[in-house]
């Protein structure tokens, strides 16, 4: 038995596949099989695999600055968060280098708010099968079943509403609310996207019991969901978001924002050695300026509905449920537990494979490159149909 992972502390099962390079929506392994990604890094490569712009990013900003410390200003840094300011409903930046730890960012900056303006109000309200990150505090966050257990004693202040459910969040809230977290689509939960309507009273109830709304956007931000930020769809502004993922194009970048009544961190509440390091905030500059054009969201929302159209169609052809989804970031629902095996059959498809993701047993998510070719979607469709085909037959 030869496991190329036997030296790695196990996390989670992977195949045996070691990849070695990739451009653009191709991966090569080892043996120099090309698998068409629709994965990328788990909607973090917006631009595919190694873009020429963030190696220009890195290489330039490599060759001048590195790190000057966190408690000194670097270019990228202010020019990324004034970027980030300039296309958001947000006045305030401070970067991060993972989703979980932006999200802990909000929760802090959430309770700073509530100990300094609503009487020590402290507790978050969140959503069944959310998904905030992996730190114990996210994990408290997160409505993923069995995570309240695995690592307790947990953090707390943290309670479940219902997605779409106007009521349970009334029925959630008490004196010591200080916020409701939510992922407008709730991507680890299988693509779920939150109804407009219900986005739009979660808003006003908020605003009109003084709690603060922090939207999640590290999957379905910067281009994800065919805007700049998902929020923009639903029609809402939140008070706070968070960003991750897609940012950095590939590389850990992330960023807390906030508008500016909820600016409220005294010096030394927040911090880390690798917030708003300049080589980092150079990538996600480049991302941000080549994203976040209208002419790219148009093309990012073209590609959406070719997708979507295409998994219409292969839902019809094997009788199967149907497809969701926002943007790129869509799901093919399956009529039984069979999508690890069709991600598995994806995979060894030859002469190219094809590489998908199960966030469920019953489902299928694709979040392919933003910038994945109209021809290059319909080489993946053509491979999604003829896996689906051979497990479902
Ligand atoms: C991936 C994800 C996170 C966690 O981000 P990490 O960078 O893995 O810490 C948090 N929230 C949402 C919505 C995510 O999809």
């Amino acid at each position: 038995m030869n496991d190329p992972g036997h030296a790695l502390i196990t996390i989670t099962q992977r195949p045996d596949t070691v990849f070695s390079h990739g451009q653009g929506a191709w991966l090569t392994d080892e043996s120099g099989k090309r698998h068409l990604d629709l994965v990328q890094g788990w909607a973090v490569n917006s631009l595919g695999h190694s873009p020429a712009l963030i190696t220009q990013a890195l290489l330039a900003q490599s060759q001048r600055l590195l790190n000057p410390s966190p408690a000194y200003y670097n270019r990228p840094l202010l020019d990324l968060a004034g970027r980030l300011v300039e296309l958001s409903c947000f006045d305030r930046v401070f970067l991060a280098s993972s989703g979980a730890e932006a999200n802990e960012a909000a929760v802090k900056l959430a309770r700073r708010w509530g100990s300094r303006r609503r009487g020590g109000a402290h507790e978050i309200i969140g959503f069944e099968q959310a998904f905030h990150g992996r730190t114990l505090a996210m994990m408290s966050a997160s409505g993923k079943p069995g995570w309240g257990e695995i690592y307790a004693p947990m953090p707390t202040g943290f309670t479940k509403a219902r997605l779409n459910d106007i009521a349970s969040v009334e029925r959630a809230m008490t004196l010591h609310t200080a916020a409701v977290m939510i992922e407008l689509v709730q991507g680890e939960a299988g693509v779920v996207v939150a109804d407009p309507g219900f986005a739009r009273e979660l808003r006003a109830l908020t605003a009109e019991r003084g709690v603060l709304l922090i939207a999640d956007e590290v999957q379905t931000g910067i281009g994800r969901c065919g805007h700049a930020f998902a929020y923009e769809h639903f029609g809402i502004e939140p008070d706070v978001m968070t960003l991750a993922k897609g940012l950095g194009g590939g590389v850990p970048l992330a960023a807390l924002l906030c508008k500016e009544e909820f600016n409220c961190f005294a010096p030394g509440d927040q911090g880390g050695t690798f917030c708003g390091n300049p080589l980092m905030a150079a990538v996600g500059l480049a991302v941000v300026n080549e994203v976040c054009r209208e002419d790219f969201l148009a093309g990012v929302r073209e590609r959406a509905a070719q997708l979507s159209a295409g998994l219409q169609a292969i839902a019809r052809d094997h009788g199967l449920v149907g497809e969701r989804g926002l943007g790129l970031l869509r799901a093919l629902v399956l009529p039984t537990n069979v999508a690890a095996e069709v991600v598995a059959a994806a995979q060894a498809l030859e002469p190219v494979g094809l590489l998908l993701n199960a966030p469920r047993p019953h489902l299928i998510r694709l979040m392919p490159a933003l910038n994945i070719s109209p021809a290059e979607m319909d080489e993946g469709l053509a491979l999604l149909r003829r896996a689906l085909g051979d497990v479902l037959r």
